[in-house]
């Protein structure tokens, strides 16, 4: 990937990032930056790697998991020091995340205190005022994680990551489990928060409908791969790659009649270690011609972003 003119500065820089399982691919020579306060979404179908990168940003892959590749902070190597402190997590899970025997305000003031080394006094005061920005009122604090609602939850999980003024928030699919009105409005409070405090935000999603509301940037993923990326006004406007116009077609438009059957791009992403040779999405693409199934297409610059496929149209853009 050249480096980008728009971002000569990036507070994330990741270069050539793979991580395999026991020699099964699950992320491949992957490319991007995100800039200081911008949000960058990873989209794509299950199975995409979109949480194995978020994970691999963080440090975090499994036992077992071989990463090669580089993630930069700042120019210098993400280490396990960053985490919770630089970098900061919003998980799927938030009834996992939290303890379900510690009130939730003592939950995060123990996580200032194990960073900032405030006093107890003040640590609880942070906590409280991080619980406020995201909605939760201060005399919530003392409630345990069952007493909250999914929502409330989910906006708790967002002041923990927050608390200590991170530079990075990784959210990997943060809504999944909410209705579609209280996913927006938590997206919305994330968003708000890092735009606050200067956060950068990496957002894990499958929905398209977000990304376009709420990232600047997006980085399509299949296959462990990059298809294409660059920023969401062009991509969302004029897709370049097959399998991002494929993605976006399945999307329902104003005269969708309701409760009809949405498309849905034919076939199936392969299974980790059965990605046929060349482009990874040769089988299931229209466009496809003999060197798609022999040769795998590497990322070029086209028209503002960048497009992983052979297509000779692109040229003309
Ligand atoms: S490289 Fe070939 S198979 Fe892959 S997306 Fe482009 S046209 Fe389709």
């Amino acid at each position: 990937m050249q480096p980008d003119p728009l971002l000569p500065d990036p507070l994330l820089a990741v270069r050539g990032l793979s991580v395999d399982f026991s020699g099964v691919p699950a992320l491949s020579d992957l490319s991007f930056d995100v800039g200081p306060g911008e949000v960058l979404a990873l989209v794509g179908e299950s199975g995409a790697g979109k949480s194995v990168t978020a994970r691999a940003l963080l440090g975090m892959t499994p036992r077992g998991a071989t990463v090669s590749g580089s993630v930069l902070l700042h120019g210098a190597p993400v280490t396990a020091a960053d985490w919770g402190r630089r970098i900061a997590l919003v998980p799927q899970d938030a009834l996992s995340a939290l303890s379900p025997v510690h009130p939730v305000g003592e939950q995060l003031a123990l996580a200032v205190r194990s960073v900032q080394g405030l006093s107890r006094k003040d640590a609880r005061l942070r906590a409280r005022s991080a619980l406020e920005e995201v909605g939760i009122p201060a005399a919530q604090s003392s409630a345990h994680s069952h007493e909250f609602s999914g929502g409330m939850r989910q906006r708790a999980v967002i002041a923990m990551a927050m608390v200590n003024r991170p530079e990075l928030v990784v959210a990997d699919e943060p809504t999944t489990a909410l209705d579609p009105e209280t996913q927006d409005k938590i997206l919305t409070i994330l968003r708000e928060r890092c735009a606050a405090t200067g956060a950068s935000l990496v957002l894990v999603t499958h929905d398209l409908g977000a990304v376009g509301a709420h990232a600047d940037r997006m980085a399509v993923m299949y296959a462990g791969r990059l298809a294409e990326y660059g920023p969401v006004d062009r991509i969302l406007v004029r897709p370049l790659a097959p399998y991002t116009e494929g993605l976006l077609a399945c999307l329902p438009t104003a005269g969708t009649p309701h409760k009809s059957r949405l498309p849905t791009i034919p076939g199936r992403p392969p299974a980790p270690g059965a990605v046929a040779a060349g482009c990874a999405f040769a089988p299931r693409c229209r466009y496809a011609t003999g060197r798609c199934h022999t040769e795998r297409p590497a990322p070029r610059a086209v028209d503002g972003r960048e497009v992983a496929c052979h297509l000779d149209h692109l040229e003309s853009v």
